[in-house]
């Protein structure tokens, strides 16, 4: 028992209270929480790349199409402005030449637009000519360093409200006379907030969780101004509600963060549910462990009892053998010495000498019995019998023996049909049925045997008014080895053995044996032996 605690009970109790107490920790330190932000921190900055890569290709797509510096004219970004229609505005500025300024010349017809045109031209120009100088040094220094653009983000008016604009600038050099211009080109605010921050988002929920896409509860994106949280853009399936993690957008689009959460949920809800489903099946593991202990407890009780019987039979069986041993001894030895005179005692010494003997054979019958049945080696012999010829031989070799210890012996003996039954084990089993009556009876000695047929069975009764067995005891005493631990059970002798063996044969000619008994009045034990089909035929037939 110890060795099964501490081998198999300390460890998993160990393990499971050490579960307990990671839960805890994570419920505590928010640590489910904590790793998906980290996650989602990872897809932002994923997500920021991506958008600024796009921008850049979109941005280079444009870049050659450039005119040199000198060579600007308004058809030459028109003609830019009709092949990329995502650009709203763009404009050239070199000193020499000054602002050239085209917008989409078809949205010029719009007033916002043409408004936001004419801003935008103002702006640019007043800006060009007060800083081209340093503007050009700051882009051509940024672009030793790698970022060619340089970009600016303006609020377009549309009606009462504005829209979020980006213009990237960049330095427009002629290899051959040196000459400097600035170019700057506005993304169209439509375009960006209506495709092109819509499909940038979506491709990246598709792209990082590709797996999770036919999960309910699958990441969603969105852009916003910093300033303030209403969406300008956002990913398929937003559904509104607090962000989780954001990320200031850097580079392409100032001014603005992405913001990313669960759909239909909240990172806290989630942690909540993982921990409650962690404890939950923690809560039962637990219960299967204190199941599996009560289990191993039972059966090792039970194991224990068990050879704590053994033992108790081994002593028992010894006794019972010593005592007719001895007293075999003792009066063979007696009659060996030819000290005795009289023919009568002669005849008693005779008998006593053969009923201890058959006494120990009955026990080692038992005895050899039992270990056939426990080996499963045990075999019977069916054979066609006549039960109450059966019935009644074995008894009368009793008959003499029940009566001298003074017992009332009745024998109601009804004819009954054939059965195939083993007619040793038969025997048997009332031998041991009417030892026990014999041996469980104290100041009133009766003893009845009733054989008769009722119900499809036949019925074979041992009935006595001995001590009787009491109510939670009578199922046990079918078990092998098994005793009542009653004093007046102690002081006679056996082996447990008997009532096991008669169940085992009983069974094994497909009956049943039961037991009626009450405390102080005696038992009734009763062999039910089922009539086969074809007597069961024989008789319904015999009954019409
Ligand atoms: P044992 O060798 O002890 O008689 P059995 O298997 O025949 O073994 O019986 C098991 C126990 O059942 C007995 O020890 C006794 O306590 C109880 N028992 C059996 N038959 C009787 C009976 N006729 N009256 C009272 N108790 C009985």
């Amino acid at each position: 028992m110890l060795i099964l605690e501490l081998a198999v009970v300390l460890p998993a109790a160990t393990l499971i209270l050490l579960s307990f107490w990671h839960l805890n920790h994570l419920q505590r330190d928010r640590g489910i929480e904590a790793f998906i932000q980290r996650e989602f921190s990872q897809v932002l900055a994923i997500s920021e790349k991506q958008i600024n890569q796009r921008a850049y290709d979109l941005l280079e797509d444009v870049r050659p199409d450039i005119p040199a510096p000198g060579n600007t004219c308004s058809v030459t970004l028109d003609k830019i402005l009709a092949a990329h229609p995502y650009i709203a505005h763009i404009y050239v500025y070199d000193p020499q030449a000054g602002m050239v300024f085209r917008s989409q010349p078809d949205r010029l017809r719009e007033s916002n637009f043409r408004a936001e045109a004419e801003d935008l031209d103002k702006m640019f120009d007043a800006w060009m000519k007060a800083a081209f100088d340093d503007y050009a040094k700051e882009l051509a220094k940024a672009k030793t360093k790698g970022k060619p653009y340089y970009f600016e983000s303006t609020w377009a008016p549309r009606g009462e409200k504005h829209i979020y604009q980006s213009t990237a600038s960049f330095l427009k050099v002629d290899e051959e006379t040196g000459r400097k211009a600035i170019v700057g080109v506005t993304f169209d605010a439509e375009y960006l907030r209506d495709r092109f921050f819509p499909e940038m988002l979506d491709a990246v929920i598709s792209h990082n969780s590709a797996d999770s896409q036919n999960d309910k509860n699958h990441a969603v994106l969105m852009i916003h101004p910093r300033s303030d949280s209403t969406p300008l853009a956002a990913s398929a399936g937003w559904d509104g509600g607090e962000p989780e993690v954001e990320r200031n957008l850097e580079g392409a689009f100032p001014g603005l963060a992405l913001a990313i959460k669960k759909r239909g949920t909240t990172l806290a809800a989630i942690g909540q549910h993982f921990v409650h489903t962690g404890y939950l099946i923690l809560g039962g593991l637990s219960l299967l462990l204190a199941g599996g202990i009560f289990l191993t407890y039972r059966n090792v009780s039970k194991e224990m009892a068990l050879a704590r019987l053994k033992s108790d039979f081994v002593s028992n069986v010894s006794h019972e053998l010593r005592t007719p041993l001895s007293l075999i001894r003792l009066y063979a030895e007696t009659l060996e010495m030819g000290r005795i005179t009289s023919p009568e005692k002669y005849q008693e010494y005779y008998q006593i000498i053969r009923k201890e003997s058959e006494r120990l054979t009955a026990l080692i019958n038992n005895i050899l019995d039992f270990s056939r049945i426990e080996a499963g080696r045990k075999e019977y012999e069916f054979r066609e019998t006549d039960l109450s010829a059966l019935v009644h031989n074995t008894l009368e070799s009793y008959r003499y023996q029940i009566e001298q210890h003074g017992f009332t012996f009745e024998e109601k003996i009804e004819p009954v049909p054939p059965l195939r039954v083993d007619r040793e084990a038969m025997a048997r089993s009332l031998v041991n049925l009417v030892n026990n009556a014999l041996k469980y009876s104290q100041d009133r000695k009766y003893i009845g045997v009733n054989l008769y047929r009722e119900n499809g069975a036949v019925k074979l009764e041992v009935i006595d008014h001995g001590i009787g067995i009491p109510q939670q005891e009578q199922s046990k005493i079918f078990e092998k080895f098994y005793r009542v631990g009653d004093p007046l059970v102690h002081n006679t002798k056996g082996s447990g053995l008997g009532l096991s063996l008669v169940r085992h044969i009983v069974q094994a000619h497909g009956g049943q044996v039961s037991v009626n008994s009450t405390p102080g009045e005696g038992s009734k034990f009763t062999i039910a032996l089922p009539l086969q089909a074809e007597e069961k035929a024989q008789a319904a037939t015999r009954s019409t």
